[in-house]
């Protein structure tokens, strides 16, 4: 199965994601490739493959990815094949961060083994204040992200499932319960 989280940038949801990794440690995170800067925080080839935008560039070119999206006017961002298809071919359940049209994007191609599942804020300032507080954007980029939140907010009727990101403990309880529907293990999670 492909476990497909999405939310607006600053929801919260790249925290759900890891939560649900430490309670399925054997789910594969899918590691998208992207254009943008490396954030301090972050670990190349662990959060994302960090390229440039001409090696992304070249990638589109040889049909590298299942999907990818230029997010915020100018940062790409995608889902290589070679990620999913190892994984796919292993008999690996997958977990992947990305953005509502990207998820809609492998519902369309994946059918019934995608879940798609939306991580919904509390409300719209409580995001704009987290990524506030995130200290990692600068005011041009800031305003980029908080423009798209509607957008993004709009598709969620469009997903399988919406959990309430209210506080990070219900969140990650509500999303573990709803793979522990598709997934069966010995011990209970
Ligand atoms: P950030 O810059 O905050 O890490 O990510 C920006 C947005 O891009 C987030 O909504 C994130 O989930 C999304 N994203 C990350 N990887 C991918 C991907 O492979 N494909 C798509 N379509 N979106 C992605």
């Amino acid at each position: 199965m492909l476990f497909v989280f999405s939310a607006p940038s600053g929801s919260g949801k790249t925290t759900v994601v890891k939560e649900i990794l430490k309670i399925f440690p054997e789910f594969r995170f899918s590691i998208s490739a992207t254009s943008r800067k490396k954030r301090d925080i972050e670990t190349d080839k662990k959060d994302y493959f960090f390229i440039s935008k001409e090696d992304f560039e070249e990638k589109i070119k040889n049909n590298e990815f299942i999907e990818y999206e230029l997010i915020y006017d100018n940062n790409y961002y995608g889902t290589l094949k070679s990620q999913v298809d190892e994984c796919l071919n292993n008999g690996e359940n997958m977990v992947f961060d990305m953005d509502v049209k990207g998820a809609l994007s492998l519902k369309r191609i994946y059918r019934d083994k995608a879940v798609l599942i939306f991580v919904n804020p509390p409300d719209r300032n409580a995001i704009i204040q987290r990524l506030k507080n995130r200290g990692t954007e600068t005011e041009e980029t800031l305003n980029k992200r908080i423009a798209r939140i509607d957008f993004e907010m709009a598709k969620k009727d469009e997903f399988d499932y919406v959990v309430n990101n209210d506080t990070l403990k219900d969140a990650v309880e509500e999303a573990k319960k709803i793979i522990n529907k598709y997934y069966n293990t010995k011990e209970q999670k």
